[in-house]
């Protein structure tokens, strides 16, 4: 039988039958509604019922669902003229400008590029690159921020899933966020708090000695891990401190890259910083098909122009992804998708706070461009779930409601994130909120409010 003509029962059969999860347990994919089709924002089920697409999947489907012209034209030429060409044994057109696209709206000299498929392929291939140009091996990153799911990637994420692989990767520190969100300095300033933070990075890089430590590698804005924005300053500071002991400075934009923030990079928001390392990854492609880069500054390129980088993979530089991905980059440019982000921002944020003004259950909110998170909590002001337990029963109840709705996304409490596709329209965006409105009067219940 042709792909597209299974009954809803045979394709429910064969899912029970050998389909499995991955962060979530095997059998959540029984309450997992069966998508047929997309549409602009919107996802459809088998049912009919429409879905607004509220996280963008995971912070991903940037362009929603009807890709442009562009690129479906140019993604199925190179599959029909050279679908594949491993890395290493040509060169092609594709990949030669696709890298220098990309090194042009990068700022600074950021202009190597590395294509492999995944954001977690991407960071390993970053943490290679700045051990073997230091000679160094310790990587320090911050709690609660996500970094990827392979081995190294794995162990350089700061948040719970860490901890699934026995935590036992060698080489990598953790260090605190800035956010004066967590610190309580009574009666310092926002400035002293970063200066503070600052500080404590250079102490912990002393103590754990200079010569060891080969990159600094966080997100510019913590996104899985609830939009968690670094303070003025701050980066800068870390720069300042990255060139005095010879540490390469990495900003993984895996989920911001690319527009999620209202610029094209999320690092761009802080005034003259140029990292020596950025990944990206979703947002390149759209998500349409696997394709992430590492880039690095021209004095790292230049240092493996005559040595081996020492990671790679078969799919590295994919023809196809490439040509999909040069035509998603020059769509956001072209149609100024950074400038609409832009304009929907302040939206988005004035009614991020309506909703943590309306319900009682939302303890704080943040948000940069189309992106935005709540912080929900129980009302003694514990949080309702730490995010490695089981699911709370408050939130199976907020996600029956937030499907009725109409709305679909990633959930992780106790963070409930605003991440719809960067081309949504004003209507569209208040209307998901409408919807999300409706849903949260659900969790106030559920959690006793
Ligand atoms: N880095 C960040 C900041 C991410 O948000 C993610 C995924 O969500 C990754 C890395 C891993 O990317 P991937 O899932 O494509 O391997």
């Amino acid at each position: 039988q042709p792909m597209g003509t299974w009954s809803t029962e045979q394709i429910r059969n064969a899912t029970s039958q050998s389909v499995m999860m991955t962060w979530a347990p095997g059998k959540a994919k029984h309450n997992t509604p069966l998508i047929t089709h997309g549409e602009g924002v919107y996802l459809y089920d088998d049912q009919g019922k429409q879905y607004l697409d509220w996280t963008s999947q995971a912070v991903c489907s940037n362009v929603g669902y009807t890709l442009p012209e562009s690129v479906l034209q140019a993604t199925l030429q190179q599959m029909t003229q050279l679908p594949f060409l491993y890395g290493g044994l040509g060169l092609c057109e594709t990949r030669a400008r696709l890298s220098q696209l990309i090194a042009e709206i990068l700022p600074g000299d950021l202009q190597g590029m590395v294509f492999p498929s995944s954001g977690s392929e991407a960071n390993e291939a970053a943490i290679m690159m700045a051990r073997r140009y230091t000679g160094k091996y310790k990587v320090i990153n911050w709690y609660r921020s996500y970094h990827g799911g392979t081995a190294n990637s794995q162990q350089a994420t700061g948040d719970f899933r860490r901890w699934y692989g026995g935590d036992h990767v060698p080489g990598f520190v953790k260090a605190f966020h800035p956010n004066p969100l967590f610190w309580d300095l009574a009666g310092a300033t926002p400035e002293e708090r970063t200066q503070m933070a600052l500080n404590m990075l250079e102490e912990q890089i002393l103590n754990e000695g200079p010569d060891t430590v080969a990159m600094v590698q966080f997100e510019s804005v913590i996104g899985g891990g609830g939009v968690i924005v670094p303070p003025p300053g701050y980066m800068q500071g870390v720069r300042a401190i990255c060139d005095k002991y010879n540490i390469v400075m990495h900003c993984d934009e895996v989920m911001v890259g690319f527009g999620r923030t209202g610029k094209l990079f999320g690092f761009q928001h802080n005034e003259g910083v140029i990292p020596d390392i950025v990944t990206a990854a979703k947002g390149i492609t759209a998500a349409a098909l696997p394709l992430s880069m590492t880039a690095c500054r021209k004095h790292i390129m230049e240092y493996f122009e005559d040595n081996p980088l020492g990671w790679g993979s078969t799919y590295q530089a994919h023809p196809v992804a490439m040509a999909c991905a040069y035509e998603n980059v020059k769509y956001l440019i072209q149609n100024d998708i950074i400038g609409h982000v832009q304009r929907l921002a302040p939206i988005l944020e004035d009614n991020t706070r309506r909703l943590a003004e309306h319900h009682p259950c939302i303890k704080q909110y943040r948000c940069i461009g189309l992106f935005g998170c709540f912080d929900v909590a129980n009302p003694d002001g514990s949080n309702p779930q730490l995010q490695h337990t089981a699911i709370d029963k408050a939130f199976v109840e907020y996600k029956k409601a937030y499907t009725a709705n109409g709305l679909i996304g990633l959930m992780r409490p106790p963070h409930l994130h605003v991440a719809p596709p960067l081309v949504i329209t004003e209507d569209e965006l208040l209307d998901g909120f409408e919807r999300q409105d409706k849903a949260l009067y659900v969790l106030d219940d559920a959690l006793g409010y």
